[in-house]
């Protein structure tokens, strides 16, 4: 049986916000057995928290942002990817300012800074959603199904009408080893009618070619290479485990996508809520599957710890 795994000391990082063009900070920090993964935030005397859980997904529409009452959290995705991918069941990540630093636009940096916090196993089982029947979310041209698996694996493809894109098939067997080494580097791309019209509407204010990979007509407009030549599908990949990881609880699953992005990607944990007779959680512990239903399999127990917390930023 695993254990849940948490960090075993707090630490920090700075950045601006890709969005917001604003600085912006996180510190990780340990967490309990059962807590999850809770984004806080000191605002004035007290400690507010928004758990990492699809109830509080506010949208989805360039970023993930998530909301609880008074407090709202963007560019969600690389900090959860990079805390899914490397296992970790339990932490805080205390914000200062309302978006993750954009770092340079993949996990890798995040991953760095879960290395030096250190990994420990905590005395309470890691519960997983087995898929036992095929769940399937789709749009236009687009889907994500997740089929029955002995172990978690992803299966992405992309098809861009780009001489660098084209179509990209990739396959991800989901363990620390595989997400560090091939997919946490892959950095967020865009193309440049898109950015330009994102920077007309006031928004991607912190994007630069430093944390995006911007596409031309028909080349790349960064001077840096490419890091992978399917750096594209690798990133959709990253976004996926970090959307994923809104469930709460990490999933036994073959995931099939076909050209998707956050949307559908939020649209099939919502899926996998609906329908709890498609899965059955092993090695449950004490959480059951109304509370993941809920979203509470976390969090309820845990808040109460947050007082003991040693917060890294104090609010102006
Ligand atoms: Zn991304």
């Amino acid at each position: 049986m695993r254990k849940q795994q948490t960090l075993i000391k707090s630490t920090y990082f700075s950045g601006i916000g890709l969005h917001s063009g604003k600085p912006t900070s996180i510190a990780l920090h340990p967490a309990p057995p059962n807590t999850g993964v809770i984004f806080v935030k000191q605002m004035g005397d007290e400690m507010v928290s928004c758990p990492a859980t699809i109830q509080y997904l506010e949208q989805t529409d360039h970023c993930t942002t998530l909301q609880s009452t008074n407090f709202k959290i963007q560019t969600v995705e690389h900090i959860l990817s990079a805390l899914a991918g490397f296992e970790i069941d339990n932490a805080y990540v205390e914000v200062q300012g309302d978006e993750i630093p954009a770092a340079d636009g993949s996990a890798a940096p995040f991953v760095e800074i879960i290395e030096e916090c250190g990994i420990t196993p905590q005395e309470a089982p890691r519960n997983y959603i087995k898929i036992v029947q095929p769940i399937h979310v789709e749009g236009e041209q687009r889907s994500i199904t997740v089929l029955p698996s002995a172990l978690p694996r992803i299966s992405y493809f992309i098809d861009f009408p780009h001489p660098l894109i084209q179509q990209q098939d990739y396959q991800h067997s989901c363990t620390p080893q595989e997400f560090s080494k091939n997919i946490a580097a892959a950095r967020t791309f865009a193309f440049r009618q898109e950015v330009e019209f994102l920077w007309a509407r006031g928004l991607g204010l912190g994007g630069s070619l430093y944390n995006t990979v911007v596409f031309s007509e028909s080349g790349l407009v960064n001077e840096e290479k490419l890091r992978f030549h399917d750096e594209c599908v690798r990133h959709k990949i990253m976004d996926l485990i970090g959307d994923l990881s809104l469930l709460g609880s990490p999933v036994i699953g073959h995931f099939e996508a076909n050209r998707a992005g956050h949307l559908l990607h939020t649209q099939l944990v919502q899926a996998i809520l609906d329908n709890p007779d498609k899965w059955i959680l092993l090695n449950a512990g004490t959480t059951n599957k109304s509370s993941i239903l809920n979203g509470t399999a976390a969090t309820t127990a845990n808040t109460h710890c947050l007082h003991e917390l040693q917060p890294a930023f104090h609010s102006v």
